[in-house]
């Protein structure tokens, strides 16, 4: 019989390619997702098949599974920043109502879950870069609270669990993760620049530009992913993400470089609230606990998205 796991979120950016990865792996894949910020074009090549099923489902509300699970992962979140923003209560009652229903179904099955927090736990840091062991500086009360205290509790109810009540968890601290089925209207940098440029409009760069982030790219994400659900047992937050970090604006340079026919400009506007001003992981415990570490090169992953915008664009 194959392992049967439920992903929730799994019409979303990470959560459909997950879906991919553990069906190619030979597991049965039970997806769920209210597609408020998904879609099922992400899955639309799984339908039909044995092995998948889909359910348009709300997990904030009580999770029906009537036959048996070995895993639970639970992505279903708004994740970018003019999301959350957009559907503040939603984000807050997946991070908080729907992490305790997964969590009560996994106890319930005896399953393993994992979970999908984030580098938004250490807010705006003092740390740099930042350990597992950092406790964050998040404004609780400021625009992204909704996202960055929905996610920590996340953390906090999903460690109830396991010292309460024995549950298997693994909890990832995602950090910026870019690369194709991302939305090209999702508000987040990337799909933002690379959309700009193919348009030849302005690339809006918020701030100076001189706030980093650290991307990686979408295959070296699942690939981290898999290897701490099914590989280790390390309760407490694993960092996964690419710690070579880049500033905004470079950033922005960098993808005009791979798309030089763009007569775009870079325009300037306003920071948006609470923004982080750094954000680059240190992945040691990922290296020593999974023996992984991103191989996409920044350039590659760049060329890789840009294709794929240009297709959905232009359908070349
Ligand atoms: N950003 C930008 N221009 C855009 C979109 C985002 O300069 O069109 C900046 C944003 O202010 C932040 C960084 O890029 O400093 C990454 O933003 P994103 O929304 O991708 O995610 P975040 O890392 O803030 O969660």
């Amino acid at each position: 019989m194959p392992k049967r796991v439920l992903i929730t979120g799994a019409a979303g950016f990470i959560g459909s390619h997950l879906c991919d990865r553990f069906w190619e792996e030979g597991f049965e894949v039970i997806g769920m997702d209210n597609l408020s910020t998904g879609t099922l074009e992400n899955i639309a090549h799984l339908f039909g098949r044995a092995r998948f099923s889909f359910f348009h489902y709300d997990v904030t509300n009580f999770i029906h599974v009537p036959s048996e699970l070995d895993y639970i992962l639970h992505f279903a979140s708004p994740a970018s920043p003019a999301d959350y923003l957009r559907i503040p209560i939603q984000t807050l009652k997946v991070g908080a109502l729907g992490t305790h229903k997964c969590l009560g179904l996994a106890r319930a099955k005896g399953a393993t879950i994992l979970l999908a927090s984030t580098s938004e736990v250490y807010g705006d840091p003092l740390e740099h870069p930042q350990k597992e062991s950092y406790w964050g500086n998040v404004n609780p009360v400021g625009v992204r609270g909704v996202y960055d205290e929905a996610k920590r509790f996340m953390e906090a109810m999903a460690m109830a669990y396991h010292r309460a009540h024995g549950v298997s968890i693994r909890i990832v601290r995602i950090f910026n993760t870019y690369g194709p089925r991302m939305r090209l209207s999702d508000g987040r940098v990337l799909p933002n620049f690379i959309g700009q440029a193919l348009k030849n409009e302005p690339l809006t760069v918020y701030g100076d530009g001189s706030q980093t982030r650290s991307f990686c790219f979408i295959d070296d994400m699942v690939e981290g992913i898999f290897r701490l659900l099914i590989y280790s047992d390390y309760p407490l937050p694993v960092n996964l993400g690419n710690p070579e970090e880049v500033s905004i604006l470079e950033f922005a340079n960098e993808v005009l470089r791979f798309i030089p026919e763009s007569k775009s400009e870079i325009v300037f506007l306003p920071l948006p609230e609470d923004d982080p001003k750094v954000r680059r992981p240190d992945i040691s415990l990922a290296r020593e606990l999974l023996n992984w570490e991103p191989k996409v090169t920044r350039s590659e992953g760049i060329k890789r998205s840009i294709d794929y915008f240009r297709h959905k664009i232009f359908g070349t």
